[in-house]
């Protein structure tokens, strides 16, 4: 079995789908790895750091010889087309949307395993770079707030006089809003945060944040949120903005899965807020938390500033990849046996992560919309 690993292509794309660090996994699984060249690059590992790996010049040599092709961004609808005939697939394929390459996939008879469709239960939790992906993004979503914000965090005594500390609103308080609040938390900041799941609460205090209580409960199936009624939204939204108004920074990482981002925060909010106050959208690429978000634009309005940054986890390129590196391979571990590739589909991570098997859509969700 031959394992290849292409240089991602999507625009400012760093992260690589496999680190030196994994190789001996790779190895163990009985498999050879082939790689493009200059794959890890933009990570922060160089070709050499990649022992006893063959290389190809380019994507075609790559996938000349490959059984399995590791990626982390999905393949363009060309690419798609490209990959040999019956080969694996593994990566974030967003099967919410791309409907052209879900087809050349299935033209291809390609078997492809969509990271989005790992079952969050706990046996995957070594596979689930969904969370992997979002703890880095959170982490760097605090240290944006941090670094736009003409405040310091921390508070501090000095000679030249005491600051007070800033005070950061964390909205959404899943994988990515509790390491912003933990974030925020040891750069000084006061914390603040709101998830529409109450189990959150205690996740939220045990990091020394705040629990904002709006009185409205949205838990849904798989906890994950359910979408709120329009009397809710506004509940929410009233006993939101008050907090929001005085808030130094606010970082949004509310997300429904397979759907636009919630918007909470309107135009009005915004300009209840303070002069020189930061948003961090963290939802900017899925429509924004903020109605002014532009993705991948920094935006001002009312003295605001309101970032939309996009593809954070590459922001962290180099821990991004390691990560995922390790997702990937655990997955391979339920998919690679002694050196063959045997797919049980009484295996539920192995059933429900598949997109596409033998040149049909396996996701049923994926396949309904489809036809
Ligand atoms: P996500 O990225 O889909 O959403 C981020 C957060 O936004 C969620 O906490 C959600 O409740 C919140 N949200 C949605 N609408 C909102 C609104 N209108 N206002 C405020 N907040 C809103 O979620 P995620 O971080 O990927 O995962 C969410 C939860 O799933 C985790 O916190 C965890 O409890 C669970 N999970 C379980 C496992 C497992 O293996 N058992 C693994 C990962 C996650």
């Amino acid at each position: 079995i031959t394992i290849a690993v292409p240089k991602e292509t999507a625009n400012g794309e760093k992260r690589v789908a496999l680190v030196p660090s994994v190789l001996k996994q790779f190895t163990k699984l009985g498999v050879d790895v082939r790689m493009q060249r200059g794959a890890g690059e933009a990570a922060g590992f160089p070709d050499d750091l990649y022992e006893g790996v063959s290389w190809a010049d380019d994507q075609t040599a790559l996938y000349n010889e490959a059984d399995v092709v590791l990626r982390v961004q999905p393949p363009s609808v060309e690419e798609a087309g490209k990959l040999p005939e019956k080969s694996l697939l593994l990566g974030f394929l967003t099967p919410h949307e791309g409907d052209s390459r879900i087809r050349n996939l299935n033209k291809r008879s390609v078997s492809s395993f969509a990271l989005e469709l790992v079952p969050r239960i706990t046996r995957a939790q070594g596979i689930d770079a969904l969370s992997s992906q979002a703890n880095i993004a959170g982490y760097k979503c605090a240290l944006l707030a941090s670094y736009l914000s003409p405040k310091l965090f921390p508070m501090l005594t000095t000679a030249a006089g005491t600051v007070r500390p800033a005070k950061v609103v964390i909205i959404g308080a899943g994988v990515a809003g509790l390491q912003a609040i933990a974030t925020a938390k040891r750069l000084g900041a006061i914390v603040e945060a709101y998830d529409v799941r109450s189990a959150t609460r205690e996740q939220v205090e045990s990091l020394g944040g705040k629990f904002i209580d709006t009185g409205v409960s949205a838990e849904g199936e798989g906890g994950y949120a359910r979408e709120l009624t329009e009397d809710e939204k506004a509940r929410q939204a009233e006993i939101l903005a008050q907090h929001i108004a005085q808030a130094d920074a606010v970082i949004t990482t509310a997300s429904i899965p397979g759907r636009p981002a919630p918007k909470i925060i309107d135009q009005a909010t915004v300009e209840r807020m303070k002069a020189g106050a930061v948003i961090v959208d963290m939802a900017a690429e899925t429509g924004g938390n903020c109605a002014l978000t532009e993705a991948g634009k920094d935006v001002t309005h009312h003295g605001v500033t309101i970032a939309g940054p996009k593809n954070i986890p590459s922001m962290a390129a180099t821990h991004a990849s390691e990560m995922y590196a390790r997702n990937l391979v655990n997955l391979l571990g339920l998919i690679i046996k002694d050196g063959e590739i045997h797919l049980d589909w009484d295996d539920q991570v192995v059933a429900d992560s598949c997109l596409t098997h033998d040149g049909e859509t396996r996701h049923a969700p994926t396949r309904e919309r489809m036809e």
